[in-house]
């Protein structure tokens, strides 16, 4: 998708990944509401989480270790951590590719807004 802003930062035409393989990246959230807030997306252009094939499901499922490591790397493993995924307008999804939301470094809400 050429006009996407996340594959775009996935190819690295703009921004700075915090991690980066064949198929995952992750980087900065742009506007933090933690202390750590990553997104992690695949490289491959997924509208959302409901429009994923059972093709995908590995893909996903690799997001979830890097969420995982991406946590213990930044030392918020122990204290607890958040993986979020918003799905569609009313969950807050502003982003038309699917992306992962690690949150943590702080304590968490719940439930959330
Ligand atoms: P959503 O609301 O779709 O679940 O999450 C989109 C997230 O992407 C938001 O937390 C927003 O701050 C972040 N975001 C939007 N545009 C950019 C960008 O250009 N760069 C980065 N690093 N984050 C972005
Ligand atoms: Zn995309």
């Amino acid at each position: 998708m050429d006009d996407c802003i996340f594959c775009k930062i996935a190819r690295k035409e703009m921004g700075r990944l915090v991690y980066d393989d064949e198929t995952v990246a992750a980087f900065d959230d742009l506007n933090p509401q933690a202390p750590t807030h990553v997104l992690i997306i695949p490289k491959k252009h997924i509208e959302k989480l409901a429009v994923m094939s059972p093709d995908d499901a590995q893909l996903m499922g690799h997001i979830l270790e890097v969420a995982n490591s991406i946590a213990a790397e930044r030392s918020i493993a122990t204290m607890g951590y958040r993986v979020v995924v918003n799905n569609g307008r009313a969950a807050g999804q502003s982003v038309d590719h699917v992306h992962f939301h690690l949150l943590g470094g702080r304590a968490l809400g719940w439930p959330p807004g």
